[in-house]
């Protein structure tokens, strides 16, 4: 009886720390945003940076038994009581996931519904929410992210500096990340240069609306 309890328990251990954090794979192939974002910037963004993060966060939480454990939004949540490397790291790998699933090809038209009237009650359109979303993201000095969040049923535009995103350090469940866009150089240098208002334009092309919209409505 006992091996068997232990052989269980085995299985528990090595099943749930399998599962907890998995680099996923990218949801469409490298040159799938052409011409929006071109191939060779995915490439090198997904395989070397957002691998890069993966790898430095993995490294930073081994034999941690409850960094290892933790959801990535639960760490979120707590992350004043970790070091600075599970910050960046962990701040890396989880947004540069949540921009992945943010960006589909050709991009996707905005579904009529609560979201949709949302954008248009709050922002009075959908191009002054561009125009608002793309302003923050100039305004970001050196390298940091615009987010589209939603706190307190209230939709709001943020930035944050570096790899921090909005759900660290406040309690989990508080702000809804609907949309993210990575505004680091690397994100754009190869194609756009210094252009990075060309970069958000393009990148304006490539979201995926429903997947922001299904955001929303889980939370609603
Ligand atoms: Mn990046």
């Amino acid at each position: 009886m006992r091996i068997f309890v232990s052989i269980f328990a085995l299985l528990l251990f090595f099943g749930t720390n399998a599962q907890t954090h998995v680099f996923k794979p990218l949801p469409y192939a490298y040159d799938a945003l052409e011409p929006y974002i071109d191939a060779k910037t995915m490439e090198i963004h997904y395989s070397k940076h957002h691998r890069g993060y993966y790898d430095k966060f993995m490294a930073a939480i081994k034999g941690n038994s409850t960094l290892e454990s933790l959801s990535m939004p639960e760490i979120m949540a707590r992350m004043s009581e970790f070091p600075v490397a599970v910050r960046n790291n962990g701040g890396g790998f989880w947004n540069h996931e949540f921009f992945w699933e943010s960006m589909t090809p050709g991009g996707s038209t905005i579904p009529e519904g609560a979201f949709k009237s949302r954008i248009n009650t709050q922002f009075g359109s959908m191009e002054k929410f561009l125009e608002e979303f793309k302003n923050a993201g100039l305004s970001v000095f050196g390298s940091g992210w615009v987010w589209l969040i939603q706190e307190k049923g209230a939709l709001k535009i943020v930035t944050t500096p570096n790899q921090d995103n909005p759900l660290m350090n406040v309690p989990e469940g508080t702000v809804n990340p609907l949309l993210a866009l990575d505004v680091w150089e690397h994100a754009y240098y190869l194609k756009h240069q210094n252009k990075r208002a060309a970069y958000i334009d393009d990148f304006f092309n490539v979201i995926d609306w429903i997947a922001v919209s299904r955001r929303f409505n889980e939370k609603l």
